[in-house]
């Protein structure tokens, strides 16, 4: 199906028939969304910085090797504030919401912004695998416990200076006294929490509900970064379920396997064009 309008037409025929809504989500859906890591949003925010380190965007801004914590967590800060914090729901998400109206839905998601969930889905429907910026966690990973990091982040925003926080504000672990991290999936040490794993759990009893069932995926943004966690698992999930109907939305790669390719719905278009279209 070439005609845009006939794809738009299939998907919302897709999603109508269905009584299941798996929803996957990717950098690119972020992106979309007005999330992006370079142009105007980080020359506004981050011109310290990109005068002092020549940083070019948030992407590569967070993996700057800083000498020191004062300035990896002065510039953490300012990143996490500028995405999670600062950053209201975005229209993207709130449409992807009123998409998923009343079916019976979940999300998996490797972003951590934590957009959904403002966006109007319930915490619980959603498993955010790869962290969330609102936490942080032992750098070594001594223990699971994850540490809500608002108040700390307001405070090392307020006292940055010279892209610098005071050394008293850089955290330590409670338990083995080394170096605190932000909670992403950037390095083995990453911690799995309690509300990790009873997240998992969750999107295991989904798949387990919408077997065999009238399922409807819909992967926004999902490239090849971390395929093994929501393009390739959604894949499987439709050649399996011979009801299942793959949408997938991305830019580079919107082709499925040949395998799916009667079930499959391809867009390469803007995501927030599309989506508005299906509303
Ligand atoms: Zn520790």
């Amino acid at each position: 199906m070439n005609n845009l309008e006939q794809r738009i037409n299939a998907a919302r025929e897709a999603i109508i028939a269905s009584d299941y809504l798996l929803i996957g989500g990717g950098a690119g859906l972020s992106a979309a969304a007005g999330l992006d890591y370079g142009g105007k949003r980080f020359t506004d925010n981050f011109a310290d910085f990109i005068e002092k380190y020549g940083i070019t965007d948030m992407y590569s801004g967070s993996f700057y090797p800083f000498e020191t914590e004062a300035e990896s967590w002065a510039h953490w800060a300012r990143h996490i504030d500028v995405n999670r914090y600062a950053m209201p729901a975005t229209r993207l998400y709130q449409d992807i919401f009123e998409l998923a109206g009343a079916k019976e839905y979940f999300v998996l998601s490797t972003n951590v912004e934590s957009q959904f969930v403002k966006g109007g889905f319930p915490a619980e429907k959603v498993f955010e695998v790869q962290g969330d910026y609102a936490f942080i966690q032992c750098a070594k990973a001594c223990h699971d416990t994850l540490y809500d990091n608002a108040k700390l982040i307001k405070k090392m925003l307020a006292a940055t200076a010279d892209c610098k926080i005071p050394s008293e504000l850089v955290p330590k672990c409670p338990v083995c006294g080394g170096s605190m991290d932000v909670n992403l999936r950037h390095n083995q040490y990453f911690v799995q929490d309690q509300a990790w794993y009873a997240a998992e759990k969750r999107y295991e009893a989904f798949l387990r509900a919408s077997l065999g069932k009238k399922l409807t995926l819909l992967e926004f943004g999902v490239g090849f970064n971390t395929p093994g966690i929501i393009r390739y698992p959604f894949e499987n999930i439709t050649y399996v379920n011979h009801q299942a109907t793959l949408i997938r939305f991305n830019r580079d790669y919107p082709l499925g396997p040949t395998e799916n390719a009667g079930r499959t719905i391809s867009f390469d278009e803007a995501i927030d064009v599309v989506v508005k279209a299906l509303l």
